[in-house]
């Protein structure tokens, strides 16, 4: 395979049709992340019998970053960066679970491909070097990888480097699973801008390059996107400009330039979700701080003396809920129930677009009230009084949040502990106030060691009926199109957290004085007199941290607006329409962007976390029916029909 970035992939093979009249259909891909490589798999998976039987068309991917991971999962980063999700959980490939028109083409799991690659290993190191690879056989990995891979198993959580090697695993497969003679081209550039007529060929514009590529089809699959600070941001950004201080806005964790936060220095960080875990790690471990095992089996924290003391707080005071560390037996819970197709058409046909709070939320309520209490009865039946035939029959009929449903539930749930509660799962830190900080720290990390606790125990197992329950939720949502950011903040805050060893890591962080939580409702706030940053939280009133650094842990939104991106900024000056918090809109049956007057354009798709179909960010678990697979199957669709037609089109005027 060319490892020129503007080359061919595929320089051996020429086309097969010579003799044909009309040039292969040429399409662009804008983005080379696990978006556009799930894209890839499944347009080949569908092109025998969608595109001419076999025919062969040119592909054009963009992207500076290395096609297969992309930015975030690209193979130089620091090893110390972990995926936050169990490698058995992880696939690239469908199965019968997926709705979807396309054929089902299985492949290996991150966690089955790993025990690939060990096979593999062990088989070259019998046959020696002389062997040769097939797309389909696992890569030689470097060594760190290879051992990673070999201790790997499906409960681990990989290092973002070997995610990144499985991705370019699947990447190099799915291209080589494309009709043969397809000639892929690998651009290692930022695209700019996309112009031509609706009805006609596309030009993707490149940065630097005087010439665009022109294309049949256009497909935007550019992620995660760093935005321009909002005024809250530029205010902090020109504060800590004037005092000589350190601000680090809104921005991928791997990419910040942390070394302007210094040994022993105090640091306010915003945000206790996955973005502040990176930080956690870069600056602690990744500053050659290590772990120890205590004698009583306890982590204790060996520093280095090179890390800054990070003051972290966010609107919970809480980092996010462990990820659940035990699988499911038993019966799976029955979803989607209340909250499923029917639903969700019943909220489309309204002519009004639905509210959240009021049309929506309570439905998903009633889903996630329903997955907890099925398990609950089915696989803890002494913690219950009654039947679940009889209970699931009076709960279908009791409006959720219903003072009804309370009383139902109290009567069958003797422990208030096995009763689910959204509001304080979602509000943990509401109504304790603590005299002094340490008091708070201490609190916390009972809080962390009960939530370690308890998803690692499954005695607990409605939380993982309802963890389930809330990726079915999330498959429906997308339909709806942009629900707002609560829900996105909800869903990561329950299902979306750190692995547990991470948690362990930020309790010995803690009790090594490295890491002091503020509490709930962290507001921050500049002082001119001092020139400072200032922080406190409603959990310990009166009390406040002065710093001179300040560091936003989290992700950019991503606003067409607000984005760095060019072209998604010049794609909606030219008329596509955004939702009201500024995503790209595309049609959800297959991913076509939408012009204000909410016609989907012919040419044109877009597909991942700057649309608002972005209810499919993560990666897919296996057997869930997973909202990526079926967006990029049909996208991957309707783009070779759409690419069909224009070639039947050409060869009638041919
Ligand atoms: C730090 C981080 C960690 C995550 N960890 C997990 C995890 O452990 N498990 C999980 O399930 N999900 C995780 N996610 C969720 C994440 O959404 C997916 O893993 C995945 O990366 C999304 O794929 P994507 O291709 O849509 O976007 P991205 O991965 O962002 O890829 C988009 C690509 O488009 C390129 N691009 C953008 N604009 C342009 C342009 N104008 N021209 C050319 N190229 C462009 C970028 O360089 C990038 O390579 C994580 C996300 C982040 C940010």
């Amino acid at each position: 395979m060319s490892a020129n970035p503007d080359h061919p992939v595929h320089p051996d093979h020429p086309f097969r049709s010579p003799a044909a009249v009309v040039p292969p259909a040429t399409v662009v891909i804008v983005g080379a992340g696990p978006r556009a490589t799930g894209l890839i798999e499944r347009i080949a998976a569908n092109a025998p019998e969608l595109y001419g039987d076999g025919a062969p068309f040119e592909l054009h991917l963009v992207d500076p970053h290395p096609p297969g991971g992309g930015r975030i999962w690209r193979p130089d980063q620091s090893p110390l960066l972990w995926m936050n999700s169990m490698a058995e959980d992880v696939t690239m490939f469908t199965d019968e679970s997926v709705e979807r028109e396309g054929p089902i083409r299985p492949g290996p799991s991150l966690a089955e491909w790993a025990r690939e690659v060990r096979g593999a290993h062990e088989v070259r190191e019998v046959r020696g070097a002389h062997e040769v690879r097939g797309a389909e056989r696992p890569p030689a990995l470097p060594p760190e990888l290879a051992a990673e891979a070999a201790a790997l198993t499906g409960r681990s959580f990989a290092t973002r480097r070997l995610q990144s090697a499985y991705l370019r695993w699947v990447y190099e497969r799915s291209v080589a699973d494309l009709p043969p003679g397809t000639i892929v081209h690998e651009h290692r550039d930022r695209a700019v801008r996309v112009t031509g007529p609706r009805d006609g060929r596309q030009q993707v514009w490149l940065e630097g390059r005087t010439a665009p590529l022109t294309a049949d089809a256009v497909i935007l699959a550019l992620g995660h996107l760093d935005a321009e600070p909002d005024a809250e941001q530029r205010a902090l950004t020109a504060f800590a400009a004037e005092h000589r201080l350190v601000h680090l806005p809104p921005e991928f964790t791997a990419d910040s330039d942390v070394s302007a936060l210094r040994p022993g220095e105090p640091v306010i960080v915003r945000g206790l979700g996955l973005a502040f875990v990176d930080l956690m790690v870069l600056l602690t471990e990744g500053r050659g701080g290590r772990y120890e095992r205590g004698p009583d089996g306890e982590l204790v924290y060996r520093p280095s003396g090179r890390e800054p003391v990070l003051y972290a707080g966010s609107r919970r005071g809480v980092p996010y809920h462990a990820k659940i560390g035990y699988s499911l037996s038993g019966e799976r819970p029955p979803v989607p129930r209340f909250f499923g197709p029917a639903e969700v058409d019943a909220l489309l046909s309204r002519p009004a677009r639905p509210d959240f709070r009021r049309d929506v939320w309570p439905l998903i309520a009633k889903e996630l009230g329903f997955a907890h209490y099925h398990r609950l009865f089915t696989a803890h039946p002494e913690r219950v009084a009654g039947e679940w035939s009889a209970f699931e029959e009076k709960y279908a009929a009791c409006p959720p949040g219903s003072p009804d449903l309370d009383v139902l539930v109290a009567a069958a749930v003797p422990d208030p502990a096995d009763r689910l509660d959204l509001d304080t799962l979602d509000h943990p830190l509401a109504g304790p106030r603590f005299g002094d900080h340490e008091a708070l720290q201490q609190a916390l990390r009972g809080h962390i060691e009960a939530d370690l606790a308890r998803r690692h125990d499954p005695a607990h197992s409605p939380d993982l009926a309802v963890f389930l329950a809330l990726l079915s939720v999330y498959g429906q949502l997308i339909r709806l199109g942009d629900i707002g950011g609560w829900w996105h903040g909800f869903f990561s805050f329950l299902a979306s957290g750190p692995p547990g060893p991470r948690l362990e890591q930020l309790l010995a962080l803690s009790r090594a004085g490295v890491v002091r939580f503020l509490g709930a409702e962290t507001t921050v706030t500049t002082d001119p007199v001092r020139g400072v940053f200032r922080a406190s939280s409603a959990s310990v009133p009166g009390h406040a941290v002065e710093a001179r650094a300040l560091v936003e842990a989290r992700l950019p939104e991503p606003t067409v607006d607000r984005s760095r991106d060019t072209l998604l900024r010049s794609l909606h000056r030219d008329g596509a329409a955004a939702t009201p918090v500024g995503l790209l809109a595309v049609s959800p049956a297959d991913a076509r962007i939408l012009d204000r007057a909410g016609r989907p354009h012919p040419r044109r798709f877009a597909l991942g976390p700057h649309t608002d179909a972005r209810a499919s960010g993560a990666f897919a678990r296996p057997r869930t029916n997973a909202p990526a697979f079926r967006q990029n199957d049909a996208t991957a669709r309707a783009l070779l029909r759409c690419l069909r037609e224009l070639s039947c089109r050409a060869t009638v005027t041919a």
